[in-house]
């Protein structure tokens, strides 16, 4: 099951990729996709907002707090100390792991990148329910998942704010989702997962059931480096997610992109279902890493030669929020022409790489309760 940590890349590609076209957040580039997402997603978004948005709006008061004591704390200097207590500082703060990555301008946003205060990213992940996302694909998962986001905010900026009483400088991400860049990239650099076939960070503790966010920072906090844990090695084994995604979505062959070998989800084929099936997800819901653990599976896959639950309906069977219908193993519900290629998409091209018509980003829409929150 083991193969090379981290992901493979191809350096000279990775830098000839950002010279040609530097990475945008995908609000800025498809506006308008992302904000017809939103209107679909009200029945989840309008009992969560409060939640979201306060939790958001706390962590920005706390850091802005934070801003203006200025260092307040003793300056720790050692690293080892310094990484000490910032590890305290997230257990307190109820968060599931913390990790330490390079920062690398090339997985950082074109929109973020002024924002930037130092040469470490720090990566920070809030597990999420495990019961809901059983449930998945369903608006109560949709909610717990929009919840998750606010409790992550307001819990990482404790970090932010610990270290910038320490003197460190911190970006903090304004927005709810929590991205000033790739964040995946990141914690597989931190050595906190894999990528997964479903084009999501697979953990050892909870496959991607899970939210991160990364703060930038010029804390001397240690580096971590990438693991393998046999992610790579048991996908290529698995598939359960490709064989459940009702759009297709999944390729199984991994390929070269953007200088990085990697199993690539077609945006075109996943955003409808996304945006219209109360967040799908079902990638997520079916993985036997999120159900059942990583060691678990890898346990019984050395003892059988067979990957945990793949095949039953235990593991990979799903109520469809469209027709209410339960989709047996392997079996998929049929989407329609007008669904998977709905009016509001007309014309979106995944390829695009800078900000298309209007060039406005949903994040703008939603105001920033601080204005900045920079350290
Ligand atoms: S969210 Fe749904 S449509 Fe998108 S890749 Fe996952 S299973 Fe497929
Ligand atoms: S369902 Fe299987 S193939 Fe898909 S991400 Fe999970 S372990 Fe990998």
């Amino acid at each position: 099951m083991l193969r090379t940590p981290g992901i493979e890349r191809d350096r000279a590609a990775e830098d000839a990729a950002f010279a040609q076209s530097p990475i945008h957040d995908f609000e800025h580039v498809f506006g308008d996709a992302a904000i017809w997402g939103f209107s679909n997603q009200w029945k989840a978004l309008l009992p969560t907002a409060p939640r979201m948005f306060g939790g958001v709006r706390r962590g920005h008061q706390r850091v802005a707090r934070a801003l203006r004591r200025a260092g307040a704390g003793a300056r720790v200097d050692d690293p080892t100390e310094l990484d000490r207590l910032i590890r305290q500082v997230a257990r307190d703060a109820g968060l599931s792991a913390i990790g330490v990555a390079p920062y690398d301008e090339r997985y950082w946003f074109e929109e973020d990148r002024p924002q930037v205060v130092g040469d470490r990213v720090v990566v920070l992940i809030l597990e999420q329910g495990w019961e809901a996302t059983q449930e998945i694909p369903n608006y109560h998962y949709e909610k717990s998942e929009f919840i998750a986001y606010g409790e992550l905010h307001e819990r990482a900026c404790r970090v932010a704010e610990a270290l910038m009483d320490h003197g460190y400088k911190v970006a903090v991400p304004g927005n709810p989702s929590g991205g000033q860049g790739i964040n995946i990239h990141f914690a597989i650099e931190a050595g906190l997962g894999q990528l997964g076939l479903n084009g999501q960070l697979l953990t050892p503790f909870a496959g991607s059931r899970l939210r991160m966010m990364t703060l930038n920072t010029d804390a001397p906090l240690p580096i971590g480096a990438p693991v393998d844990y046999g992610v790579t090695g048991l996908c290529e084994q698995c598939g359960v997610c490709a064989r459940n995604c009702p759009s297709g979505a999944i390729r199984l062959r991994a390929a070269m992109h953007r200088g990085v070998r990697k199993w690539k989800i077609s945006t075109e084929r996943c955003l409808p279902v996304v945006s219209q099936a109360d967040g799908c997800a079902v990638c997520m819901r079916v993985c036997p890493v999120q159900k059942y653990g990583l060691q678990t599976v890898l346990d019984h896959y050395a003892e059988t030669g067979e990957v945990l639950g793949k095949g039953t309906d235990e593991l990979e069977a799903y109520q469809w929020p469209l027709d209410g219908r339960v989709y047996a193993a392997g079996d998929r519900p049929r989407l329609t022409k007008s669904f998977m290629n709905p009016r509001a998409l007309w014309g979106f091209d995944a390829s695009r790489q800078t900000p298309g018509r209007g060039g406005a980003a949903a994040s703008d829409l939603i105001p920033d309760p601080n204005g900045a929150a920079h350290g």
